[in-house]
C-alpha cells in the first residue's frame, strides 16, 4: 500500500501508444488521488480501466471553463488531483498550461511525473544533434502559415521538432525541402507502437517514399540545424567509398541506406558517381 498523497496538482505522463511504457509511479499517483482531469473522459476511462483502476474523471482542457478550472483547483487545494491527456506528456501540444499556472498562482503545490513524450523520443531515435533543440508543436495546416513558421525558425542554431499528421506529411515536408534546404530530416511514425519506424533522408527523398508510401498513425518530425548538412553529405560519402571499397554499387547502396536510413536509389545514384 502505497503512503497517501498529499493535497495539490499531479501532472501524470501517460503512455504515446505501448501501454508498458506507464510508469509505477503514475499507476500510484492515478491510483491515490480522489479525481483525475482529463482531455476525453473516454479515452482516461479505457487507459485506467486497463489498469485495475477506478476514479472520478473530471473533463478538462484549456479552453474549459474558469468555473471548472476553479472547481478542480479548489478540490487540488484540499486534494491530490491529477491530470492527464490523452496520450504522452500533459502540456505539451496538449492541454494543462493554463490550470498549472493558476495552481501556481493560488499557492497549490503543482508536481509532474516525467513519462513519455513523442518529441523527446523522436529526437532520442533521429540521429540529429540533441545538445541543444526546439519543439515547435504542430506546424500550421495552410501552406502560407507552414512556410511562414519554417522560415521564421529557419535560423534557429538548434534541431527542430514538430508534430505533424499523416495526411499533412507529404505537403509538410515539400515545404521543409524548399523552406530549409538541404536539412537532413526524420520522419518518427508510430512511436512505441507495432509499426514504429524512424526514417531518414532529405525532405525531397522523404516526400518521394511517402507519396509512394502513404505514411499512417501519428508522426513527429526531427529536422537538422543549419549547417549540419554538409557534414552529413560528407558523412554518406564516406560511408559509400568504405561500402564501394568491398562491393558493387548496388551492395554499397543497400549498406549504406541500411545504416543511415537515407533513400537506396539516391545512394546507388552517388555510389555510381563515385565509383
Ligand atoms: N502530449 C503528447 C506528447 O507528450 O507526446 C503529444 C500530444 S499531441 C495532441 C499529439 C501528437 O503527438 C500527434 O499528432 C503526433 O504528432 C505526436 N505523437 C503522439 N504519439 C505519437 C507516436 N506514438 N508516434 C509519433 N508521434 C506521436
Amino acid at each position: 500500500m502505497d503512503a497517501p498523497l498529499s493535497a495539490g496538482l499531479y501532472i501524470v505522463a501517460t503512455p504515446i501508444g505501448n501501454l508498458g511504457d506507464i510508469t509505477l509511479r503514475a499507476i500510484a499517483t492515478l491510483r491515490g488521488v480522489t479525481a483525475v482531469a482529463c482531455e476525453d473522459t473516454r479515452v482516461t476511462g479505457k487507459l485506467l480501466h486497463h489498469f485495475e483502476i477506478k476514479q472520478k474523471l473530471i473533463r478538462y482542457d484549456d479552453h474549459a471553463s474558469e468555473a471548472t478550472r476553479d472547481h478542480i483547483l479548489a478540490l487540488a487545494s484540499q486534494q491530490p488531483v491529477a491530470l492527464v491527456s490523452d496520450a504522452g506528456t500533459p502540456l505539451i501540444s496538449d492541454p494543462g498550461f493554463k490550470l498549472v499556472r493558476a495552481a501556481r498562482e493560488r499557492g497549490i503545490p503543482v508536481t509532474s511525473l516525467p513519462g513519455p513524450s513523442a518529441a523527446i523520443m523522436a529526437l532520442t531515435l533521429a540521429g540529429l544533434p540533441s545538445d541543444r533543440f526546439l519543439f515547435a508543436g504542430f506546424l500550421p495546416n495552410k501552406d502560407k502559415a507552414r512556410r511562414d513558421t519554417l522560415r521564421g525558425l529557419a535560423t534557429v542554431d538548434a534541431t527542430l521538432v514538430f508534430y505533424e499528421t499523416a495526411p499533412r506529411l507529404t505537403d509538410a515536408l515539400a515545404a521543409i525541402g524548399e523552406e530549409l534546404p538541404g536539412r537532413e530530416v526524420a520522419v518518427a511514425r508510430e512511436l512505441t507502437k507495432r509499426f514504429e519506424e524512424c526514417r531518414t533522408g532529405s525532405a525531397d527523398e522523404l516526400v518521394a517514399h511517402y507519396s509512394a508510401h502513404p505514411p499512417k498513425g501519428e508522426i513527429a518530425l526531427v529536422i537538422a540545424p543549419p549547417g549540419e548538412a554538409a557534414a552529413i553529405e560528407h558523412d554518406v560519402d564516406a560511408l559509400l567509398r568504405a561500402a564501394l571499397s568491398i562491393g558493387k554499387a548496388s551492395q554499397a547502396a543497400a549498406a549504406v541506406a541500411k545504416a543511415t536510413g537515407l533513400d537506396r536509389k539516391a545512394l546507388y545514384g552517388r555510389a555510381m558517381e563515385l565509383k
